[in-house]
């Protein structure tokens, strides 16, 4: 298959090409899930047609075949994000499970009473409730860094909030309903100087700028492969080298011991310690061509063909008397959340969805965020590689049209 272009790009993605209520599909739900090129679809059908078993048993070549490819794209992962060494990469379910495992087997057994874990105002409640877990379990307490109005995180807050009984940091990369990109370096610098070890929630930034886990300075780093157009169930923890040797299993099972008797188990070593049963061995085929998709098209062409969409939208929405954007830092990636006066967040996706205009609707899996807005929900439009500016043009007329249904 020719490498894509993206002028040509919706020639991958047949999916796009059809009609929802007799109207041209327009799909702007990319922060929720992306749709998947015929690369990553033809990976994984010709690893299953040709390659597939179970990984790290067999002595057969299929075997042998499938572990080679499952290896493969741990090494490609690696290279992705920058890790050190493909040791650092644990593949998971997706970054819900990747955070679990870290509060589970890193952060719970370092938590005492009193002790704080923070995370930030703009947190995915899956960046929210597994540190609310471990806290609850040991009587640690959770506090949460402000943002501004503008979306923006507050770093003069953060020195004051890194207290002492810090154990941990946990933020978000990119926000999913505001689209602001943290400077998350600085974070972590900020965090660092206080011994607070920091957890970085790429889900949302792996589909749109290159990710440095290095330069970035974190110690964890999580992503699903369903936001970068790869599949779902399956996804990634970053780990530092020094972090996951210093961790026990999350779960137990085949595949992650070096030894067992009924006396006594012995762990294997890191990533495979937390790779208990079989894995999604498709799915990291799948994720590896999505990777190699995503490093076709470019970072810089990916950037400017989002930001140039991003513009459009956010310029011609905001000339619609009484819609507000949420989320209004300069360098933003493209999702934009909003509302109307007079309409209910849930009414406007519906009216979009008449016009074949996909788009979300309600509180996005960030609830306090929405309570910082004092609002219960907002509509969000989110890019994606394959969006063009008739796309734009079509959500726009049909906010347009959702605002006159209900002024009549
Ligand atoms: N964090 C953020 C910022 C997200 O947007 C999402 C997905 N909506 C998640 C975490 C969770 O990802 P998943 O459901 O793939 O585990």
């Amino acid at each position: 298959r020719p490498a894509p272009q993206l002028s040509a790009i919706r020639d991958h993605f047949p999916i796009l090409a059809q009609t929802v209520h007799g109207k041209p599909l327009v799909y702007l739900d990319n922060a929720a899930t992306t749709q998947k090129p015929l690369a990553v679809l033809d990976a994984m059908r010709a690893f299953e047609l040709r390659d597939y078993a179970n990984i790290h048993r067999g002595v057969h070549a299929l075997s042998q075949r499938a572990t080679d490819a499952f290896e493969a794209a741990r090494e490609k992962v690696a290279a992705f994000v920058h890790a050190r060494s493909a040791d650092e990469i644990v593949f998971v379910r997706g970054a819900t499970e990747a955070i679990n495992l870290v509060a589970q087997s890193y952060t719970r057994p370092r938590l005492q009473p009193g002790d704080e874990v923070l995370v930030t105002a703009m947190e995915h409640h899956a960046d929210i409730v597994p540190w609310q877990m471990v806290c609850d379990a040991t009587g640690a307490k959770l506090r949460v860094a402000p943002i501004r109005d503008d979306g923006a995180l507050d770093l003069q807050a953060l020195p004051e909030l890194l207290g002492p009984r810090t154990r941990m940091l946990a933020v978000t990369h990119v926000s999913n309903v505001l689209g602001t990109v943290n400077d998350v370096a600085s974070v972590a610098q900020l965090a660092h100087a206080r011994g607070v070890p920091v957890l970085v929630d790429g889900a949302q930034a792996v589909a749109h700028l290159p990710v440095d886990v290095q330069a970035l300075g974190c110690d964890f780093y999580v992503f699903s492969g369903h936001k970068l157009y790869g599949p779902t169930g399956i996804g990634v923890l970053w780990g530092r080298a020094e972090m996951l040797a210093a961790m026990p299993p999350y779960q137990g099972g085949g595949d992650m011991i070096r030894s067992v008797s009924f006396e006594r188990t012995t762990y294997a070593d890191p990533p495979t310690r937390f790779e208990a049963g079989t894995p999604h061995i498709t799915g990291a085929v799948g994720l590896a061509a999505a990777i190699d998709f995503v490093q076709g098209l470019g970072w810089d062409a990916i950037a400017q063909h989002e930001r140039t969409l991003l513009e459009r939208a956010q310029s011609t929405l905001s000339r619609i008397p009484g819609l507000r954007i949420y989320g209004t830092v300069p360098d933003k990636i493209g999702v934009i959340s909003f509302n109307i006066d007079g309409l209910h967040a849930h009414d406007l996706g519906t009216i979009a969805d008449a016009e074949g205009v996909a788009i979300r609707a309600g509180h996005h899996c960030a609830m306090p965020l929405m309570k910082r807005y004092g609002v219960a929900a907002m509509a969000r439009s989110s890019l994606g590689v394959y969006n063009k500016e008739d796309d734009i043009d079509a959500l726009v007329r049909a906010v347009r049209k959702a605002q006159v249904m209900f002024a009549a």
